[in-house]
């Protein structure tokens, strides 16, 4: 397998941005693309903060900062995603879209490469048919904040290689962070289990069962849990929550993973958590 040295990250949002951080900061160049040029400014004006706040805390070296910047380019123009080894995408979570830039990336990257995914819940097989590599595409989940979250699922489609699988595995320990691999269904293992609890608890408060403040206390409080469901919800995006419960939904093919009708008009509102400011809570 070709080394890898310069990463492409399509969608530079919540997860685009984080993304870009941690392969900066362990000496990857990255190519950092958006279609919304205004996405690509505001990530790099967070990664710099960001990055200046792990100095801050001594989890970085302060020289390690302007380097680490430096080793991100902002692209609008995919095309120039052909020197990269390995491509990560991180735009909304719709199979449409996603399909659309796979198959562009498909043409634009070496036939070496290697195509990943940070799906919360889409097939990787699904994507992986799109392709003329379909050996080459696997899903690397990372968790919100990046920069912060230890974990990432890599996710097998049927046809990934083992040496697909070996070459991801590897960039996730040189990011200093613990995989867990995964086999491809819907929603793997975090979302299978976390959006039917989300869901949950908003037909709780929907139902008048309770408030979404002692929803979320019930299980800071009484299990531990050091956010509560409904702040989760807020943190993720209900946008996302929504879109991955109807992939749940459609992909088991089981009611159960229908969203709440109370998530949905939120959604709806424009009340999306805590990027619009509002959502269970107001921020
Ligand atoms: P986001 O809406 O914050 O960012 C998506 C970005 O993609 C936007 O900036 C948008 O302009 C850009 N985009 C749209 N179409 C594009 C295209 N054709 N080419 C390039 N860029 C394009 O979304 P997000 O929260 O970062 O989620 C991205 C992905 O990561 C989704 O698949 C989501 O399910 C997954 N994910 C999200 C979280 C989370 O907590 N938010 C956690 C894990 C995984």
């Amino acid at each position: 397998m070709t080394e890898i040295v310069t990463v492409g990250v399509v969608g530079a949002g919540t997860m685009g941005s984080g993304i870009a951080h941690v392969f900066a900061r362990s000496g990857f160049k990255v190519l950092l693309c958006d279609v919304d040029q205004r996405v690509l400014d505001r990530a790099l004006g967070q990664i710099r903060t960001n990055l200046g706040r792990e100095a801050a805390k001594g989890r970085l070296a302060a020289a390690e900062v302007e380097p680490a910047l430096a080793r991100i380019t902002t692209i609008a123009d995919r095309e120039a995603l052909a020197a990269a080894e390995f491509a990560i995408e991180a735009a909304p979570e719709r199979f449409d879209l996603k399909a659309e830039i796979f198959c562009a990336l498909d043409s634009i990257l070496p036939a070496s490469a290697i195509l990943s995914t940070n799906t919360s819940s889409i097939s990787i097989t699904r994507l992986a048919a799109l392709t003329l590599r379909p050996t080459q595409v696997i899903g690397m989940h990372f968790f919100n904040p990046v920069p912060v979250m230890a974990l990432v699922e890599i996710v097998r489609g049927l046809a990934t290689s083992d040496a697909s699988f070996t070459a991801v595995h590897e960039l996730a320990v040189r990011l200093g962070k613990t995989a867990v691999a995964v086999n491809d269904a819907p929603g793997f293992v975090s979302n299978r289990v976390l959006m039917p609890l989300i869901n949950e608890a908003a037909f709780a408060v929907m139902e008048g069962v309770a408030s979404a403040e002692d929803v979320d206390k019930v299980f800071k409080i009484g299990m531990a849990h050091p956010m509560g469901p409904l702040t989760l919800a807020d943190f993720i995006g209900l946008d996302v929550c929504v879109d991955i419960l109807r992939v749940l939904q459609d992909g088991f093919g089981d009611p159960k993973y229908r969203p709440c009708p109370l998530l949905v008009r939120m959604v709806d509102a424009g009340w999306l958590g805590r990027k619009t400011g509002r959502g269970f809570y107001t921020y």
